[in-house]
């Protein structure tokens, strides 16, 4: 049987919606209902003191006033720890993931070192800790591709962006597995549910687009499959930077719901120009006509 396609929105609840993260929501919609598919909604609460207690429920209340309903069940990835943990030991099991003593102090001063390599962690901890404690858990990104005969860079596809490509331990180091501070870190709990949740394509924002040669490493390590990417224009503040908090993006404007849909139907390049209770209709008869012959 053909997989469904499955899609899927995952807010971090560190405050509410903004125009940027609604652009990113109704993108992953509209991606699953032109394929017919399904959308689902993950709650990426991993990062607990970022949190906001009450934002995530606040951001489906927010998304379910601009007609964005989930398929399914929402996940929190707070009440994933278990699974999470069990990723962790089957890559210890296999001699992909090692204990990391470095505070921040000692990363910082061997990057003065190899200055060219700057946020490239590296390594030091990867023949053992010695003596230093144990604080996070990194993978050991050359063993799982020498093991699994991956090469060295990661090619993949974007639907929007096209080819691209990374060396992850070059250009990224061993990243994180758990933090310091326990909690898990985000590549790892976005590889782990995406798998759970049956994500067979992923539409987010371009500023995660980073993100996805690390995540793909992780998928095959776990023995995981990997979904389709695509990456979303951002929409940035008046600084140029891409919109957040800091810059001047204040929560949406539920008061009046179609112009908050229709500005974040423009920013994918659909023209909106139909009532609210039909805006979504048509968003998603023209998303595939419009979306991917926009110039940006
Ligand atoms: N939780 C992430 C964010 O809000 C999104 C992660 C993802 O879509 O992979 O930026």
């Amino acid at each position: 049987m053909a997989e469904v396609y499955t899609g899927r929105f995952a807010p971090s609840p560190t405050g509410l919606l903004h125009a940027g993260s609604l652009v990113a929501a109704l993108a992953s919609w509209l991606d699953a209902r032109d394929h017919g598919g399904r959308w689902l909604v993950r709650m990426e609460d991993v990062d607990t003191p970022r949190c906001v207690p009450g934002a995530d429920q606040a951001i489906l209340h927010q998304l379910a006033r601009c007609g964005l309903t989930p398929d399914g069940p929402v996940l929190w990835q707070s009440q994933r720890g278990a699974a999470y943990e069990q990723a962790l030991q089957h890559l210890v099991h296999q001699g992909w993931a090692y204990p990391c003593g470095c505070s921040r102090k000692d990363i910082e001063s061997a990057q003065t070192v190899a200055r060219h390599r700057a946020a490239v962690y590296p390594g030091t901890c990867r023949e053992g800790l010695q003596g230093k404690p144990a604080r996070a858990w990194r993978l050991n990104v050359q063993a799982v591709q020498k093991d699994l005969g991956l090469p060295a860079v990661t090619p993949w596809h974007d639907r929007r962006l096209g080819p691209q490509q990374q060396n992850v331990a070059e250009e990224v180091g061993d990243f994180v597995l758990r933090r310091a501070d326990g909690l898990w870190a985000y590549q790892l709990a976005v590889v782990v549910d995406d798998a759970e949740q049956g994500i067979t394509h992923v539409v987010r924002g371009q500023d995660l687009a980073d993100n996805t040669a690390r995540q793909m490493v992780l998928q095959r390590a776990l023995g995981l499959p990997t979904p389709q990417y695509l990456h979303t224009p951002l929409v940035l503040g008046a600084d140029g930077d891409k919109l957040s908090k800091q810059n001047g993006a204040g929560a949406l404007d539920l008061s009046d719901p179609w112009a908050t849909l229709a500005q974040a139907a423009q920013v994918l390049g659909l023209p909106a120009q139909a009532p609210l209770d039909q805006l979504l209709t048509q968003a998603q008869s023209d998303w595939r006509r419009f979306f991917f012959s926009r110039t940006d």
